[in-house]
């Protein structure tokens, strides 16, 4: 039935039919670590313990899977504990990974850092070249790892693409959706083998709950995956996992809005001597504007620019601004303002996924535009 209703409203009902024991509209928080056994191995509905299953979480897996038109979601404690399942699901000791040049801090942190120890290697590549990526494959290589919009460049990256350069070298495409949302992009109708979600972003949307996801529509990874969440545990609680539905049912009015305003702001902007660029992919002399308006639905909230007097005047607007919150993070309702080369992207300083000195980032919310629009005016002034 769900394959057939429109996203908003699988966003409200997919694995949310009202609970059949109570006819509770919302699914109930299952907070029980364990379930009563009608006999040796008789479970009911599959539920034994919370670590392998819970009615709560497998809610919110339906939905994801749905709203990202897969057929499995998992759901996990936070973005990079689904990411850290991911990669070691399909990699090994000697595995290599491509991933874009300006990737995640918290991603490449994870595979530079972590997953180096275990013999797993990276290449950074410049996803808009696929000549580039193509050189920087191995017969060892086992994902590209894409985000697009990136993080905190909103470079583009094309997702169909890319998933023939990875099946060409029987690799997998990985893209990390968190930017964009399932509301705005399906990377699994474009060819990507798994999403990867920080549900603590604009899945959430109320910058009250940690978690992740992954969504896949291959049958055989998504076994292993299921499987490793449960050996690895690092599953999504019963209240997070409630959080994240609660939040999802309203992500597509909240996307309309963020990008209404993420739009206008954008053109604010670029209006003003002291912005030296604005990074954002709706506008149309943007270099990945055309992909995104093919593989997007819209351009989002995220949006970042670069000041005419440097890194000194980039923490001046960060430090004066009042009503967007200096704080890390994205994809709330509240306006966001933050210093990616000292803040979300610190650890990538001296490697080659270092950002610019005078960038800002913003995660606008949904608040009126001329308040918003106000209090940038002072903070720049
Ligand atoms: C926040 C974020 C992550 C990591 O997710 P956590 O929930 O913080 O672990 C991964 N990718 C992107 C694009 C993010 O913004």
């Amino acid at each position: 039935m769900t394959e057939h209703w429109g996203f908003d409203t699988r966003a409200i009902h997919a694995g949310q039919e009202p609970d059949p024991a109570t006819g509770a509209v919302n699914v109930p928080v299952h907070l029980s670590t364990t379930f009563k056994q009608d006999g040796v191995g008789g479970l009911r509905g599959g539920y034994e313990y919370s670590r392998s299953a819970n009615p709560t979480r497998t809610a919110l897996q339906e939905a994801l899977a749905a709203l990202e038109q897969g057929t499995s979601g998992l759901a996990f404690a936070s973005g990079l504990a689904a990411e850290d399942t991911l990669l070691r699901t399909v990699c090994e000791p000697g595995s290599h990974i491509v991933l874009g040049g300006d990737a995640y801090g918290g991603t490449f942190r994870l595979i530079s850092r972590v997953l180096a120890r275990w013999g797993v290697e990276h290449t950074p590549a410049d996803l808009n070249d696929r000549d580039a990526v193509r050189a920087a494959m191995r017969p060892s290589t086992r994902v590209i790892w894409c985000e697009t919009p990136t993080n905190p460049l909103l470079n583009i990256a094309d997702i169909a693409a890319l998933a023939q350069v990875a099946h060409d070298a029987g690799a997998r495409l990985v893209v990390d959706n968190t930017f964009a949302s399932p509301y705005l992009q399906q990377p699994l109708t474009l060819g990507a083998d798994v999403v990867v979600h920080s549900t603590t972003k604009y899945l959430g949307g109320h910058s009250d709950v940690v978690g992740g996801a992954l969504v896949t529509a291959d049958a055989e990874l998504a076994e292993q995956l299921a499987y490793n969440q449960n050996a690895m545990g690092a599953g999504a609680g019963p209240f997070d996992s409630w959080l994240v539905l609660r939040g999802i049912k309203t992500l597509g009015v909240r996307m309309d809005r963020h990008q209404a305003n993420a739009a206008r702001i954008a053109e604010f902007l670029l209006g003003r001597p002291d912005v030296a660029a604005v990074l954002y992919p709706g506008l149309p002399d943007h270099p990945g504007h055309e992909i995104a308006a093919r593989q997007m639905s819209g351009f989002g909230g995220m949006l970042s620019f670069r000041l005419t007097g440097g890194e000194e005047a980039a923490l001046r607007v960060c430090e004066r601004a009042r009503l967007f919150t200096l704080a890390e993070s994205l994809g709330g309702v509240e306006s966001l303002i933050e210093h990616p080369g000292r803040m979300t992207h610190a650890s990538a300083a001296g490697s080659p996924l270092e950002v610019p000195a005078d960038l800002v980032r913003l995660s606008v919310g949904i608040e009126d535009i001329d308040d918003l629009l106000a209090d940038l005016e002072q903070a720049l002034a």
